[in-house]
């Protein structure tokens, strides 16, 4: 009975819309938030779910069940990506949804917030068959997104090929290119230049704040990285050609550790090429689960949710916790890192640097004129400095901690706007 209860408690810690909804709630009673605006913004504008018939290779027809969460349209079209895996849940698409309300709103970017999902495993599927399964979901959805109205970008197992498909299949409806219906395509395909690495470069930014902040010097900072993916592996490469000690890098298998510093470049090669981070030579291997123990600055989680959970937050060594992935902490593990004083830098604060590039690729496509790298990487600069800034300010002066700050200016910037548009009746 007891070992029934703990498995249900946490299902509960690591369900991600609670997770959202707690913080979210601490938040809205702290800002004293009015209970009408409440009870618009703690729910969805809109939740849509459709079956997607697809021809598979062999003949048959495969039905696939999809997900659009469009949580809010307040600030402007809503943002965000679309996930292809076999266990995504519309509770987890809910959840990610309201996270793009926020993050957009602490980087003061004006989109509102989605996601969306397709329950499917990719690596099962060939390229074709993930084509005709993105075009036709992308049909399904084709009076409920444009540039005006709901713009996707990539998530996990989607990519630049998924978003080119996106867009030709809208722009065939549409009887025109409309190349700002998505972001994150190829770059000679109207993309960003600079997009692909935002996110991890949006990272270094905001660590780089914090470390000043703590008084740390970088070349005596240590840095583990959980992930080694476009996140990870990209903020794993710049903080080491910042000069960071990466002593710690993993990805799904398991990771590695070198307490004098790993040579970011060569593990990355390595994994490239064998798939892997094990049998790296020049670390010893670590389990994922010790990796997130290790003694170290500045620890990195940029691989999924719920990685940080009432379980292991005390065993947490770092001083800055910096959220590369959405959702990694639960709601119950924030306490424990507060009372170990833990610097968190939360995900919807220190990821959105992937929205912010994605927001330049937007008004680039709409301009139809397109900027150097150097321009994207110092206008993302600008915004992710700004917003760190923002953030500390805001839980400096109504004293909490940064999570709850980052919520509390995201809702109070939403509310503002609602307040203001008023409710259309
Ligand atoms: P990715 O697929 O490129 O990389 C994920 C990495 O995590 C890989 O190295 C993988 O091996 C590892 N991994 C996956 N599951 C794991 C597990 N259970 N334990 C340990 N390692 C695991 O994905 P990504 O684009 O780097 O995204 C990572 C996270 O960052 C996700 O939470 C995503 O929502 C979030 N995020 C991504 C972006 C972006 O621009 N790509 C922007 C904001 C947030």
């Amino acid at each position: 009975m007891a070992a029934l209860v703990d498995d249900l408690m946490q299902i509960r810690e690591e369900n991600p819309f609670e997770s959202m909804m707690s913080r979210f709630d601490h938040a809205a009673q702290l800002l004293r938030l009015d209970p009408d605006l409440y009870k618009v913004l703690r729910v969805p504008n809109r939740e849509i779910s459709i079956y997607i018939p697809v021809f598979m290779d062999d003949g048959r027809i495969e039905v696939f069940t999809g997900f659009r969460v469009q949580h809010n349209f307040a600030r402007g079209p809503a943002k965000g990506g679309i996930r292809y895996a076999p266990d995504v849940t519309l509770d987890e698409v809910r959840a990610l949804a309201a996270w793009m309300t926020w993050k957009c709103a602490v980087v003061n970017i004006p989109f509102g917030g989605a996601k969306g999902g397709v329950i499917c495993d990719p690596s099962q599927m060939s390229q074709a068959e993930l084509e005709r399964l993105t075009r036709r979901y992308t049909a399904e959805l084709i009076d409920f997104i444009g540039p005006e109205r709901d713009v996707p970008a990539p998530d996990m197992n989607t990519n630049e090929q998924t978003m080119a498909w996106i867009m030709d299949t809208y722009s065939m409806h549409a009887r025109h290119t409309v190349t700002a219906v998505v972001t994150g395509k190829p770059v000679d395909l109207s993309g960003s230049r600079g997009r692909r690495e935002a996110t991890g470069r949006g990272l270094l930014y905001v660590i780089s704040e914090a470390v000043k902040k703590l008084g740390l010097k970088i070349p005596e900072t240590r840095v583990v990285i959980q992930g080694s993916g476009n996140v990870g592996g990209t903020a794993a490469r710049l903080m080491y050609e910042t000069g960071y000690r990466v002593v710690g890098l993993s990805d799904i298998h398991g990771g590695i550790y070198n307490s004098k510093g790993i040579d970011v470049p060569e593990a990355l090669n390595h994994l490239s090429k064998s798939k892997s981070l094990e049998k790296y030579q020049n670390a010893e291997p670590v389990s994922n689960h010790e990796l997130l123990e290790l003694d170290c600055e500045v620890l990195i989680p940029a691989a999924t949710e719920n990685q940080i959970t009432s379980h292991n937050a005390d065993k947490i060594k770092c001083r800055i916790l910096a959220e590369g992935a959405n959702g990694p902490t639960t709601a119950a593990a924030d306490d424990i890192l507060e009372r170990k004083g833990v610097f968190v830098i939360p995900d919807i604060l220190a990821n959105a640097g992937g929205v912010t590039c994605s927001y330049f690729e937007w008004v680039q496509d709409r301009m139809g004129y397109f900027w150097k790298e150097e321009l994207v990487n110092e206008r993302l600069q600008d915004i992710m400095v700004a917003s760190f800034n923002d953030v500390c300010k805001y839980a400096e002066s109504h004293n909490v901690n940064m999570r709850i700050a980052a919520y509390m200016l995201a809702i109070d910037r939403v509310a503002y706007i609602t307040r203001v548009r008023g409710i259309y009746a």
